[in-house]
């Protein structure tokens, strides 16, 4: 681990869901931290527990699905003893979410001013509408929402500017920690852009941590502190932006990074595709979920799971390749710290 403030720990977060074809462990048993101020991008495929992670971190997890074990600790403070009252403001006022369809967040009925309003005298029913208008207004402007906006319903805005108003309920409340789900994928490339340069300017200014959870890959390079990586419902691998791009560690990061489009293929070239599919999280692979796609993998692999250590300094990979055991026949790689 490093020195750096950690704002949120999660450890050991297991979440469940019950189907027709039994339990799915979406989320298993993992661990990680959220540093103060800083941006932490969580990708991976499809189905791989992502946003599972994200909506587990707000409690938010409905029926069938329930968080089966484990602890968010926040300030000190383990969130899964707080009862309703204690989530309904820890929610908003202390970590804020922006989904990747903001029309489900915001009331089609309501103005931008009265979702503001709202916002600020749900968590402080003393303030006045004048002044809940007062204090978001710099930060709405800050935002690039002109101040006409304020008077517009959500459809009358386009889908950056949605965004961009659910950025700012979050920061209206000085939330510590903004969660965004997929939140630049329904907008075209030239407004995803221009969101994540906004959400950049965003962390610079007041401070706040983000957690990106995406598919995206080039926009997690362009916009993360750290990624963490995320394959069958656990962490793969946590690492700084660049170490992780240069040199990743874990076979499946290794893949995932192979797998981006490059435009400097050559024509007979063809595009690197992962062997296999990712596993029924009915019943998950033993040991290492990714065994049976791993073209690393060893006889150790498949009977005990690997833990997510550190290997150098910021560094965790979940992998038998980096670990000694004593049921391992293979050497172990040494990573340079
Ligand atoms: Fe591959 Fe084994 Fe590492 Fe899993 S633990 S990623 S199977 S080498």
């Amino acid at each position: 681990m490093t020195d750096k403030d950690v704002l949120m720990q999660i450890r050991d977060l297991s979440v469940t869901y019950n189907s027709r074809l039994g339990p799915v462990s979406a989320v298993d048993k993992v661990s990680f931290d959220i540093f103060k101020g800083e941006i932490l991008g969580l990708v991976g495929e499809s189905g791989c527990g992502k946003s599972t992670m994200g909506k587990a971190l707000m409690r938010m997890i409905e029926p069938p699905g329930h968080i089966t074990g484990g602890q968010i600790i926040f300030d000190g403070e383990d969130i899964m003893t707080y009862d309703q009252k204690q989530m309904r403001d820890f929610r908003g006022r202390k970590v804020s979410m922006i989904f990747q369809d903001p029309m489900t967040s915001l009331n089609p009925v309501q103005r931008v001013d009265e979702h503001v309003i709202e916002a600020i005298q749900v968590h402080e029913p003393k303030t006045k509408k004048e002044d809940a208008l007062e204090r978001a207004g710099s930060l709405i402007r800050k935002l690039g929402i002109q101040k006409r906006r304020m008077n517009s319903y959500p459809h009358q805005l386009s889908g950056g500017m949605r965004q961009r108003v659910m950025v700012g309920l979050g920061l209206v409340l000085n939330a510590d920690l903004i969660v965004a789900d997929e939140a630049t994928t329904s907008l075209d490339v030239i407004v995803e852009a221009k969101l994540a340069d906004q959400l950049r300017d965003i962390q610079e200014e007041f401070g706040v941590s983000l957690l990106v959870i995406t598919h995206n890959i080039a926009l997690v390079a362009e916009l993360s502190d750290r990624v963490a990586v995320m394959y069958a419902g656990s962490i793969a691998e946590i690492a700084d932006v660049e170490p992780l791009f240069d040199a990743p560690l874990h076979p499946y990061t290794k893949g995932l990074l192979q797998s981006i489009p490059n435009i400097k293929l050559e024509d007979e070239e063809e595009l690197y595709k992962m062997a296999g599919e990712p596993p029924n999280l009915t019943h998950p692979p033993s040991g290492c979920r990714y065994h049976p796609r791993c073209p690393y993998a060893m006889p150790i692999c498949e009977k005990i799971e690997p833990p997510l250590d550190e290997v150098a300094s910021g560094r965790l990979v979940k992998c038998w390749l980096y670990f000694d055991h004593p049921e391992k026949e293979e050497p172990t790689i040494k990573v340079a710290s």
